[in-house]
């Protein structure tokens, strides 16, 4: 059996997580990967579900003993990175490891699974859109709406990396697009 992995990579807002919640969901041979973090929890977060919540100074130890398989300050002071405990964990299992990870964090995980993996990259239909978008989810302050965009701008330009653009216009086309995606992945 490969060891096979699925990454997901795309601006904030370009409804990833939406994408990859459906796919676990429907298909019981892919299971996320859980990312370790040093920011805190957020509203009904668990530690060891949606992510390993370490201090910076647990994470920055981890780091020098060499436990990610990749790791990134997404956010300004806010480290996110793939322990190598998670990815055998799943891997033990016979499972397809879903990742959910920033951009840069997609492309080396292609460069080390290679032909192992299949790197999506989800792209809102605009930049207009996806700023509609963030103002519906009411979760962020106008200036920080501002903030994303640009980062989502700058996040744009690493498209032609992956080796799927999935542009999620419609959401029930998208999700059909994306279990395409996996089945013909699962078979390769
Ligand atoms: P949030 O704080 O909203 O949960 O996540 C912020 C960003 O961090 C998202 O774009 C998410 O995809 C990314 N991210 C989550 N886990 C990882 C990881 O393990 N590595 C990297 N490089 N990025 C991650």
């Amino acid at each position: 059996m490969d060891k096979k992995v699925i990454i997901f990579s795309a601006p904030s807002g370009a409804g990833k997580s939406t994408i990859v919640h459906h796919l676990l969901e429907k298909y019981s041979f892919l299971e996320f990967s859980i990312s370790a973090t040093s920011r805190a929890p957020r509203g009904k977060e668990e530690n060891g579900k949606d992510y390993y919540f370490f201090t910076t100074e647990e994470f920055e130890n981890k780091i020098k003993a060499d436990h990610f398989v990749e790791y990134e300050e997404v956010y300004a002071g806010s480290y996110y990175g793939t322990l190598k405990s998670e990815v055998e964990r799943i891997w033990a299992k016979g499972n397809i490891i879903v990742f959910d990870i920033d951009v840069k964090g997609g492309v080396n995980l292609k460069k080390l699974y290679g032909e192992n993996a299949v790197a999506v990259f989800i792209q809102p239909p605009s930049v207009e859109e996806l700023r509609n978008r963030l103002i519906g989810r009411g979760t962020d302050s106008a200036e920080a709406i501002e903030r994303r965009v640009a980062k989502a701008e700058e996040e744009l330009t690493y498209a032609s990396k992956f080796d799927i653009v999935l542009i999620n216009d419609k959401l029930d086309e998208a999700f059909l697009t994306a279990e395409k995606i996996v089945e013909e992945f699962k078979l390769r």
